[in-house]
C-alpha cells in the first residue's frame, strides 16, 4: 500500500501545528507509523490522499452513525449553507434539534447547545455546584469527559481524597474537588458517600465507558448511583458524549432504565459537526444565565449548520427499525470476532454494546481501568497496523471503541471479521 503523499503531507503539517495535528490521538503515536491524510469519504469508506481506500470503525471518534455524507444530511446543507453560516441570533432551528432532544430523552426537560463534548460536560458540572452549592465531583478512573481542566484528573490508587493533574498546566487546586473512583465500584462509591456525600454536587460517568474501550457498567451500578446521589442530594450526571443517539433515541439511560438529574451529549447529535449539548431536570436546568445565576455562554453555540445536521441526522435515526438493523448487524460482526478471537492463540476478548465494540488484547472480562491497563498494547499496535494495511480502518490507541455505521453493509463486515482473523493468525505465526 502506497502511503506517500499521506507521509509528504504529515511532514508539511509538523511544520504548523504541534505533532503535525489538533488532537493528539491522529498523531499515531500510541500504534506506530503515519497517520493516514484523507481526502475524501462517503458511506463506510475513507480515501486517502495516495488513493487508498478504508473500511471505517472510528466514524470520527462516534459522530458518523450514518456514516460519511449521508445523501440526506448533505442535502439538508447544501440547502441551508446560501442562507449564512452563522447570526449569533436565535432560529427555530434551535427550537426544533432542543425540541428533539427533549422528547427522545425523558430525563431532559431543557437543554442547552454548546460546540463540543468538552464544553458540554464542563458546563453541566458547573451547573450541578451551582445548583447544589457543593464543591466536589466524583469521577471515575477509565471515563473520559474532555479535557476541561478540573476533570482532567489522575486515577488516585482506592479512595482517592482528592484528585491531582493528569496534565501539566493544570494547577493543583482546580483538581482538588474532583474524587477519582474505580468504575463499577459500588462499595468505593459507598464509602465515599458516607464520608463525605454532603460536599458532593455530582456523581459523573459514561454510563456505557467507551473511553478505556467498551466497559459496560456492573449489573445494578448504574441503579445504585441513582439511589446514592439522591439519598444525599447529589446530582447524577451522564456523560452520553458517546451514548446519546448511538445506543438508542434515549442513549444508555434508556436502555438501563436509570434517569439521571442530567445529560451530557456531542458527537452523533451533530452528525458531524461541532455539538454539545447539556440539559435535564427544569429545576436545575433553571440555574443557568439568563434565567438564573449560572454563566455560560458560546458564540457558535446553535450554530445553524451544525443544528441542521444534527436534526437531519436524528430523523434518519427516527426511521423504524434503524437501531434494531444496526445492532444486529454488530452482533454478527463481534461474534465473527470473537471467532477470530478465539483462532488467535493468545489472549484477545471482544466486549460490545448496541454499535460500540473492543478488542481487548487482554483474557478480560475489562470491567474498569485497572482492567483495561493490563491489556497488552503492543499486540495491538500491531494488530492496528496489520488491519490497516488490509484496507481497514481501527482507532489508533487500545482504549478507544469501535462503531459501525448504518453504512456498513453485511459484506462489509464480513470484510473487517475475516481481515481480523487473518490478522491475528498471522501475529500468532509471527510470535507478534
Ligand atoms: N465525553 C465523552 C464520553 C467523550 O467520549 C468525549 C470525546 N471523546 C468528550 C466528553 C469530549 O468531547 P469533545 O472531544 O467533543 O470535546
Amino acid at each position: 500500500m502506497n502511503k506517500e503523499r499521506s507521509r509528504e503531507a504529515f511532514a508539511r503539517s509538523q511544520r504548523y501545528l504541534p505533532g503535525g495535528v489538533n488532537s493528539p490521538v491522529r498523531a499515531f503515536r500510541a500504534v506506530g507509523g503515519d497517520p493516514v491524510f484523507v481526502r475524501r469519504a462517503e458511506g463506510a469508506w475513507i480515501e486517502d490522499l495516495d488513493g487508498n481506500r478504508y473500511l471505517d470503525h472510528v466514524c470520527s471518534w462516534g459522530p458518523l452513525i450514518l456514516g460519511h455524507a449521508h445523501p440526506a444530511v448533505v442535502k439538508a446543507l447544501e440547502r441551508r449553507l446560501p442562507l449564512g453560516l452563522s447570526y449569533g441570533m436565535p432560529t427555530e432551528l434551535e427550537t426544533a434539534l432542543a425540541r428533539k432532544v427533549v422528547e427522545s430523552v425523558p430525563s431532559i426537560d431543557l437543554v442547552r447547545f454548546v460546540s463540543s463534548g468538552t464544553e458540554a460536560v464542563m458546563s453541566a458540572v458547573r451547573v450541578a455546584r451551582g445548583f447544589t452549592g457543593r464543591a466536589k465531583i466524583i469521577k471515575f478512573a477509565g471515563c473520559y469527559h474532555g479535557h476541561s481542566d478540573g476533570l482532567l484528573v489522575k486515577a488516585g490508587s482506592g479512595a482517592a481524597t482528592f484528585g491531582s493533574p493528569d496534565s501539566p498546566g493544570i494547577p493543583d487546586g482546580v483538581t482538588r474537588e474532583t474524587l477519582v473512583l474505580p468504575y463499577n465500584d459500588a462499595a468505593a462509591v459507598a464509602r465515599v458517600m458516607e464520608e463525605v456525600g454532603h460536599e458532593v454536587a455530582a456523581i459523573l460517568l459514561e454510563p456505557v465507558a467507551g473511553n478505556m474501550g467498551l466497559v459496560p457498567p456492573a449489573g445494578g451500578f448504574l441503579e445504585f448511583l441513582r439511589d446514592v446521589t439522591t439519598q444525599r442530594g447529589a446530582l447524577l450526571i451522564f456523560d452520553e458524549v458517546i451514548t446519546g443517539f448511538r445506543l438508542g433515541m434515549a442513549g444508555a439511560q434508556g436502555r438501563f432504565g436509570v434517569t439521571p438529574d442530567l445529560t451530557c451529549l456531542g458527537k452523533v447529535l451533530g452528525g458531524g459537526m461541532p455539538v454539545g449539548a447539556f440539559g435535564g431536570r427544569e429545576d436545575v436546568m433553571r440555574v443557568l444565565s439568563p434565567l438564573g445565576p449560572v454563566y455560560q455562554a458560546g458564540t457558535l453555540s446553535g450554530n445553524p449548520v451544525a443544528m441542521q445536521a444534527g436534526l437531519s441526522t436524528l430523523e434518519e435515526l427516527e426511521k423504524p427499525g434503524f437501531f434494531e438493523d444496526l445492532d444486529r448487524k454488530t452482533r454478527g460482526l463481534v461474534e465473527g470476532l470473537a471467532e477470530a478471537a478465539g483462532s488467535a492463540g493468545f489472549p484477545v476478548c471482544v466486549q460490545s454494546m448496541g454499535s460500540m465494540f473492543t478488542l481487548f488484547f487482554h483474557e478480560g472480562p475489562v470491567v474498569d481501568f485497572a482492567s483495561a491497563d493490563r491489556c497488552d498494547r503492543s499486540r495491538y499496535a500491531a494488530f492496528h497496523r496489520g488491519m490497516l494495511d488490509k484496507g481497514i480502518y481501527l482507532p489508533p490507541s487500545q482504549l478507544e471503541t469501535c462503531f459501525v455505521s448504518g453504512a456498513h453493509t453485511e459484506q462489509d463486515l464480513e470484510r473487517t471479521a475475516a481481515a481480523a482473523r487473518e490478522v491475528l493468525v498471522r501475529m500468532q505465526e509471527e510470535a507478534v
